[in-house]
């Protein structure tokens, strides 16, 4: 068909040699297809245990369904229960270029695009928005505050407050956002309902390999049971956040984990304000130098965080995170110095929750070397929302596939920051 379109007509010799090679070529196909068929068959036939609820957890646990993989996903609390249930859920196309994050995040940005369309935009809290940076500072008094500063024409009216400078970071072309505690749930009930990938509410306190350095075996602890019991695996995905650090326990190659902490709140003004995401720069009335970030959601709710502070990883797990109520006083001192519709605005939560971190502040993405089966997915940092479709899509390739097809994840192989000592 191709070469008569072309005009050109093929001599005998040619037609011999053409279904040569087409035959040579129907052979290659057929194998190649009956690899893959082959490959998806084992691959569904894969136990594939999944520690940890989070979005690396959920985005996992969807793509291997996309692949015909039931997983069991095994989270000690409640999916999105730490960092992905209480994030902002910004999303940057471009923010993350010129580092070797870049292509992860332009690769998961698209499919997070792909995900609304999949599972709705309202379903998922998804849209695109304007990003500003504005600089401010307390005003002695609220009478002084209103109207100050060198206001902008593009600053939303809602930023009625002591605003000294403002500039463009994002459009709606290049940043959006998501609801993470809505999107992880949806990918693991997208993953049930799929090819019947299973929740199961318990610790993992184990990982089992054999004789020849295969992973055989998930240890957990289901809540409230009174003894551990063992899910037979042949590929585990370390998807526990901050809390992986507690597989060098179980694995000694895996990769030292740490977690920073930071405050949130979720505020309710009377009235909803515009689709802008807000990044900050504000002076305290001490003089204090502070930097929340402001998220409008489209349920009507504002979303602040900000105020790291230096507290370890709790060992207990996101039930153990405690909440500092005067570091949350900040967060919304500063939302209401900035917009007075947030000075009088329900406070629906105050929270907090960690940054999976790495030694190297990179993510820590593929096979963990010397054990077989095992893969990681973490150490995503304050990316972990915008990069978790594409981690999930990637490991659940390396899973099926061996390889992956959607991107390079070269520079995130764990081999760069497992084993090192206690
Ligand atoms: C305040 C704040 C705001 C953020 N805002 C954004 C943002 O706007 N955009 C963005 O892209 N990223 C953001 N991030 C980063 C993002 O939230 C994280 O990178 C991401 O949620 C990490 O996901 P995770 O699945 O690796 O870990 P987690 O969300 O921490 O999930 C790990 C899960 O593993 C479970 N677990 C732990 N140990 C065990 C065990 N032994 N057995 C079973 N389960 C276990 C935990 O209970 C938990 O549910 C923010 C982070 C913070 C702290």
């Amino acid at each position: 068909m191709l070469l008569a379109r072309s005009g050109f007509k093929p001599s005998s010799q040619h037609k011999c040699s053409l279904n040569n090679s087409r035959t040579r070529l129907y052979r290659r196909v057929s194998l190649q297809v009956y690899a893959m068929a082959t490959d998806a068959n084992e691959a569904a036939s894969r136990r594939v245990v999944i520690c940890g609820g989070g979005i690396m957890g959920a985005a996992t646990a969807y793509y291997l369904s996309q692949l015909g993989v039931a997983a069991t996903v095994v989270e000690r609390e409640a999916v999105a229960a730490a960092a992905s249930g209480k994030a902002g859920g910004f999303l940057a196309l471009d923010w993350n270029d010129g580092s070797p994050v870049g292509p992860l995040a332009q690769h998961s940005y698209a499919l997070h695009a792909q995900l609304a369309g999949t599972f709705g935009s309202e379903e998922i809290g998804y849209r695109q928005l304007d990003t500003l940076q504005v600089a401010g500072q307390a005003a002695p008094s609220r009478s002084q505050s209103r109207g100050g500063g060198s206001k902008s024409a593009q600053l939303p009216g809602w930023l009625d407050g002591g605003i000294t400078a403002c500039s463009r970071l994002g459009s709606k072309a290049t940043t959006a956002q998501v609801h993470p505690a809505k999107l992880t749930h949806a990918l693991v009930s997208a993953a049930e309902a799929a090819v019947g990938s299973k929740l199961l509410l318990a610790t993992v306190t184990g990982v089992t390999t054999g004789s020849n350095g295969a992973v055989t075996s998930v240890r957990v602890q289901r809540q409230q049971a009174a003894a551990e019991e063992e899910l037979p695996a042949d590929a585990v995905v370390l998807a526990m956040g901050p809390w992986t650090d507690a597989a060098r326990a179980w694995l000694p190659a895996a990769p030292v984990t740490t977690g920073q902490k930071y405050h949130s709140v979720v505020l309710r003004p009377k009235e909803p304000v515009s689709d802008t995401a807000i990044f900050t720069s504000f002076r305290t009335a001490d003089g204090r130098s502070v930097e929340p970030e402001l998220y409008p959601r489209p349920d009507g709710t504002v979303y602040a965080c900000g105020e790291p502070q230096a507290v370890p990883v709790p060992g207990q797990g996101p039930a153990g995170v405690t909440v500092d109520a005067s570091r949350c006083d900040v967060i919304k001192g500063v939302a209401g110095s900035l917009a007075s519709c947030l000075a009088d605005a329900a406070v629906e939560a105050e929270q907090a929750c960690y940054l999976p971190l790495s030694s190297d502040g990179l993510p820590v993405i593929g096979r963990l070397p010397g054990v077989q089966g095992v893969y990681v997915a973490t150490g995503h940092s304050c990316w972990g929302i915008l990069n978790g479709p594409a981690t999930g899509q990637a490991v659940a390739e390396l899973i099926v596939h061996g390889s992956t097809r959607s991107l390079d994840i070269s520079a995130f192989d764990p081999v760069r920051v497992c084993g090192v000592p206690r």
